[in-house]
C-alpha cells in the first residue's frame, strides 16, 4: 500500500515522502485496512520499531475533529510533538505545565501531546482541550499493566470513553501475551504482526561465543582479565568491542545506576572510539561530579544513561548516539521503554535486578524490549541482541527469555491507594454522585473487565470507607466529595498525601513555621519519592532532626513510620540548602543524590507546596512560608 494513496493532505504526503516513507510497512498497511483512517477502534501490537508513529498520525489525521496523543513519559511527549510538529499544516500542543495547572491554551490544537497523569489531572479540572477528543492514541498501551502508571491510564480511559462514547481509540502496544483482550475491552479489533524492519536475532553468549536462535554462532572470546574481574563484565566489554570493529554502536543494559556508571567507566579502556566533542563542551557547563564523570567517559566514545543523571544530559546521550558520536551507552533498564534509540547490538549483562528485597529476574517484557533496540532502520543489516550468561547457565536463560512469550497485562487498579485516587477524582470530578454511578463507570475499566463484579464492589467499597476515614469523602446524603477531598483532587495530590499536608497546615498554622516547615510539610507524602538512607547518613539527618525539631509539623517521638520520616527530613533539608542560595550542583556534590533525582525532587516540591497554598487558602490559613519557599525554590 503505498502512503500516496492515503487520505492525507498533500503537503503531509509530500513530507513523508521526503523522508522516504513512500510504501507503508506490513503492520500499517493492516491498520489501514482495519480502518484506521474512518475512526475504527484498533489495538496495534507490533514490536519497537515497526512504524506506530506512522499508524498514529493517520488516526489522528484523518479523525474528525480534535485528537489527543496520550504518552508515558515527559521524554516520549516530546519526541512525539516534535514528530507533529514537523508536519506541515498540523497545529500540534504539548502538555508540559505541572500537574494541577490546566493549561487552558491547548484547547483549539489540531493534536494535544500529554502523559497519561497530565491528561487525567485535565479531565479532573475540566480542561477544555480533553473535552471531547474525536481520536485518542494511546502509546505503550501495554502499560495498563504498570502499578505506576497502569490504573491511571484506565480510568482515564474509561471516563474518556464515557463522556465521548464514539471517541476513536487507537492503542499502541509491544507485543504482549493478551492483546486481544485489550482490544476486546476497548471495543477495538486488533492488529497483531511481529514483523519488523529489521531482522533481529537474539542470542546467548557463553564459553566465548554468542549462539543465536537460527543456531549459527559468532566467536566472541573474552580476553584474560584481572584474576577478580567480574567475568560478565568482561564478556559484556567483550561484545561492546566486537559491534564497535563491525562498525556498530552498542547499548549495554545493567542493573543499577551504580553498575551503569561502572560499566562505561571499564569501556573507556576498551578504545572504542572517537571523542564527542559537542557533548562534552555542553557538559562541562554544568560540572557536578556525575557530570564530569560523563563527560570523561565521553571523551573515549561512551555514555552512561540512567534517571540519576540531569534531563538534559540523558537527553545529550541519546542525541549523541544516533549521531553516532557515541559508540557505546551502558543503560539502566529504564532506557528500553523510553526514547528511540536503535542499536547495532544490545547487550543485556544483568537479567535480574534488586527489587526492595531482593534480586528478582526481570519481566519477559522487558528484556524483550531491551532486545528490541537492535538494529537500526536504514543502516544495519540486522540487529543482535545478547543476553550474557553471568552466573545462569545458557540453557536457564534460553528457557526463560530467548522463545518465550511475554506476560500477560493485567490490571493493577485494585491497588488500594490507586483506587482510592481514582475513586476521589471520580467523585470531586461530579462523575459520580451515588455508590451505583461510581461502580457504572469502574465496570467500564479494565480491571472490571478481567475481575468478577463481586470483586469490583468490596474493592470499591473498601477505598470508600478508607476516603470516609481521611475526609475526603461524606456519605450523609448520597455520596461526594468532601470540600477538603475536592481540592485534593483538583491539585492532583493523592488521598493520603492530601490528608497528611491538610493535618499539617492545622499544626503549622500553630508554631512558627519556617522553610524547613513548608518543604518538611509536602516532603512526607507518598507524592514526593525519598529515596532510603544508608547509616552514616542516617546518623547526620537524626542529629538534625533533634536540632530542628520543634520546627517540624511532626513530632518526632510521635511519626509513624519514623524511616520514612527521616527520608523526608533529609530532601527537606536538602531543599531548604537550595532556598538559603546554594546552586544544585553544590547540592548533588554535598548531598550525593543524582543530579536527575534532585531536579525531580524540585519539581515535584514546587507543585506540592503549591497545592498545599490552595489548601491552606481552603482552610483560611494564613502561611506566606508557602508560597515563599516556593518562589526561592
Ligand atoms: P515505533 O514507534 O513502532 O517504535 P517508529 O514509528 O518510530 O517505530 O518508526 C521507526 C522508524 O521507521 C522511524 O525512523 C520511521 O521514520 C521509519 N518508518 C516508519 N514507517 C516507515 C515506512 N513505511 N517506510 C520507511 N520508513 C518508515
Amino acid at each position: 500500500m503505498r502512503v500516496a494513496d492515503l487520505p492525507l493532505p498533500a503537503a503531509v504526503r509530500d513530507h513523508l515522502a521526503n523522508r522516504g516513507i513512500d510504501e507503508l510497512y506490513p503492520p500499517q498497511a493492516a491498520a489501514v485496512e482495519a480502518g484506521v483512517c474512518d475512526g475504527e477502534r484498533l489495538v496495534v501490537a507490533v514490536p519497537t520499531a515497526s512504524g506506530k508513529t506512522l499508524i498514529a498520525q493517520l488516526a489522528l489525521l484523518t479523525a474528525d475533529g480534535p485528537g489527543l496523543y496520550i504518552v508515558p513519559l515527559r521524554a516520549l511527549a516530546r519526541e512525539k510533538y516534535e514528530e507533529f510538529a514537523a508536519l506541515p499544516g498540523v497545529s500540534v500542543g504539548i502538555s508540559t505545565g505541572d500537574l494541577a495547572d490546566p493549561e487552558e491554551e491547548l484547547a483549539g490544537n489540531d493534536v494535544v501531546v500529554a502523559t497519561s497523569e497530565k491528561v487525567d489531572s485535565a479531565i479532573r479540572n475540566g480542561a477544555g482541550w480533553v473535552e471531547s477528543p474525536a481520536c485518542v492514541v494511546v502509546d505503550e498501551v501495554h502499560l495498563l499493566g504498570s502499578e505506576n502508571r497502569g490504573p491511571t491510564l484506565e480510568v482515564t480511559l474509561a471516563t474518556l470513553r464515557r463522556r465521548t462514547p464514539d471517541v476513536q481509540i487507537v492503542g499502541l502496544s509491544a507485543t504482549v501475551a493478551n492483546p486481544g483482550a485489550i482490544a476486546d475491552w476497548l471495543d477495538a479489533d486488533l492488529v497483531a504482526d511481529d514483523w519488523r524492519p529489521v531482522d533481529l536475532q537474539i542470542g546467548i553468549h557463553a564459553d566465548g561465543q554468542v549462539r543465536f536462535e537460527d543456531g549459527t554462532t559468532r566467536p566472541v572470546p573474552v580476553p584474560d582479565a584481572e584474576p577478580d574481574a567480574d567475568a560478565a563484565t568482561e564478556a559484556t566489554a567483550a561484545l561492546v568491542s566486537d559491534a564497535a570493529d563491525e562498525g556498530g554502536g552498542a547499548l549495554a543494559f545493567v542493573r543499577s545506576r551504580r553498575e551503569a556508571e561502572a560499566l562505561a567507566e571499564r569501556l573507556c579502556d576498551a578504545g572504542l572510539g572517537t571523542a564527542a566533542d559537542v557533548a562534552v563542551d555542553a557538559l562541562e557547563a554544568g560540572a557536578t561530579s556525575t557530570g564530569e564523570r560523563l563527560a570523561a567517559c565521553l571523551r573515549d566514545g561512551v555514555a552512561f544513561h540512567h534517571a540519576g543523571l540531569r534531563s538534559t544530559h540523558r537527553r545529550m546521550v541519546e542525541a549523541a548516539f544516533r549521531a553516532r558520536q557515541v559508540v557505546a551507552v551502558c543503560a539502566t533498564p529504564t532506557l528500553a521503554a523510553g526514547v528511540n534509540v536503535p542499536a547495532r547490538r544490545v547487550v543485556i549483562r544483568d537479567q535480574k535486578r534488586f527489587d526492595g528485597d531482593q534480586m528478582g529476574w526481570l519481566p519477559v517484557l522487558e528484556v524483550h524490549q531491551m532486545c528490541g533496540r537492535a538494529g537500526r532502520p536504514g543502516l544495519d543489516p540486522y540487529g543482535e541482541a545478547v543476553l550474557v550468561a553471568g552466573d545462569e547457565t545458557a540453557a536457564d536463560l534460553r528457557e526463560r527469555y530467548v522463545g518465550a512469550d511475554p506476560e500477560a497485562v493485567e490490571s493493577k487498579l485494585a491497588e488500594r491507594a490507586a483506587l482510592r485516587t481514582h475513586v476521589l477524582s471520580t467523585l470531586a470530578a461530579g462523575f459520580a454522585a451515588s455508590r451505583s454511578d461510581l461502580l457504572d463507570l469502574f465496570d467500564a475499566t479494565f480491571y472490571a473487565y478481567g475481575s468478577p463484579v463481586r470483586d469490583l464492589v468490596t474493592t470499591l467499597d473498601d477505598a470508600l470507607g478508607d476516603l470516609d476515614e481521611m475526609g475526603m469523602v461524606d456519605r450523609s446524603d448520597g455520596l461526594a466529595a468532601t470540600p477538603v477531598g475536592a481540592q485534593v483532587s483538583r491539585q492532583y495530590l493523592s488521598p493520603e498525601g492530601g490528608a497528611k499536608v491538610v493535618d499539617g497546615l492545622r499544626t503549622m498554622a500553630g508554631i512558627q513555621p519556617t522553610t524547613l516547615t513548608a518543604l518538611e510539610l509536602v516532603c512526607h507524602t507518598p507524592d514526593v519519592r525519598t529515596g532510603w538512607l544508608a547509616g552514616d547518613e542516617r546518623a547526620a539527618v537524626y542529629r538534625f532532626a533533634r536540632e530542628h525539631a520543634s520546627e517540624f509539623v511532626r513530632e518526632m517521638g510521635a511519626v509513624d513510620a519514623f524511616e520514612d520520616w527521616l527520608t523526608a527530613v533529609r530532601t527537606a533539608r536538602m531543599l531548604t540548602t537550595l532556598v538559603d542560595g546554594a546552586d544544585e550542583d553544590e547540592v548533588v556534590d554535598r548531598f550525593g543524590i543524582g543530579p536527575g533525582d534532585l531536579e525531580s525532587r524540585i519539581e515535584r516540591a514546587r507543585w506540592l507546596l503549591g497545592a498545599a497554598e490552595s489548601l491552606a487558602a481552603h482552610l483560611e490559613l494564613d502561611l506566606p512560608v508557602l508560597s515563599a519557599t516556593r518562589e526561592a525554590l
